[in-house]
């Protein structure tokens, strides 16, 4: 498949999403991962800021995991994603689930453009290593927070040990995800994604790992960024 950038868009990337959008609320298939990291992402998220009463946006929703559980702890969620196959399947599911949630097709770049300013959480779980310029996605959640507003990342590491378990691991051995959903060469440092947070005018709050037990089969946070991790920025007040 070659792969052709339109915006801030990988179109193969893309594909290999709407290819199993059916799958996603399958907590067997595909999407089985995100559908076990999600309490643990919800909690560290709830742990540093309060979503009830809260507007929020969830960049690269796909099918509505972490958004619809956003919204279930009461804050107003628009989930945006540029693959509509995912999208669909968020729309519908929301009315299986009662979980209300505004979908719409749009990138980090676009929405920034329409309502800067106006959210206080802006999420971006598990998808700036599949943009071509993650760095510009970052500095469109900057812009997409309020003053005082709060932003979440997750990605994952790029060094040896994170091909050997994100990559070997995951796809080839355990078969937690489908073969290719990742590429080393996207995979983004710790110190990158701050450097880019910080030149777009947010402060690192906190940072933690994501690991995955093979013998329990369980995911757990923990203070090792080396594979997975997630990081929380704040814009500062008053600017
Ligand atoms: N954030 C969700 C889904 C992660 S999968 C979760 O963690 O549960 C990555 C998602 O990012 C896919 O749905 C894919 O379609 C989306 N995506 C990829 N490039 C994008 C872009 N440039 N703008 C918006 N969404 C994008």
């Amino acid at each position: 498949m070659t792969t052709t950038t339109t915006d801030n868009v990988d179109l193969a990337e893309l594909a290999k999403f709407n290819s199993l959008a059916s799958r996603w609320w399958d907590t067997e298939g595909e999407f089985g991962a995100l559908h076990q990291i999600n309490p643990l992402r919800l909690d560290w998220i709830r742990q540093h800021t309060k979503l009830a009463g809260c507007k929020a946006v969830d960049i690269g929703c796909g099918g509505g995991i972490l958004a619809e559980s956003m919204s279930a702890a009461k804050a107003t969620v628009t989930g945006i994603d540029m693959a509509d196959g995912p999208l669909a399947v968020a729309r519908l599911h929301q009315h299986e689930s009662g979980i209300e949630v505004d979908y719409r097709e749009s990138t980090a770049e676009a929405l920034a453009a329409e309502e800067p300013g106006e959210y206080d959480v802006v999420t971006c779980l598990e998808m700036l290593e599949h943009v071509p310029d993650p760095s510009q996605v970052v500095r469109s959640c900057a812009e997409l927070v309020k003053p005082g507003g709060h932003i979440f990342f997750s990605t994952i590491n790029r060094n040896p040990k994170s091909f050997l378990f994100a990559i070997v691991g995951a796809e080839y051995v355990l078969r937690l995800l489908p073969r290719g959903t990742h590429e080393y060469e996207k995979f983004i440092r710790p110190s990158e994604l701050e450097a880019w947070a910080r030149e777009a005018g947010l402060q690192l709050r906190s940072s933690i790992g994501m690991h995955y037990n093979p013998l329990t089969k369980e995911y757990s946070l923990g203070p090792n960024l080396d594979v997975n991790y997630l990081m929380y920025f704040q814009r500062p007040e008053g600017e």
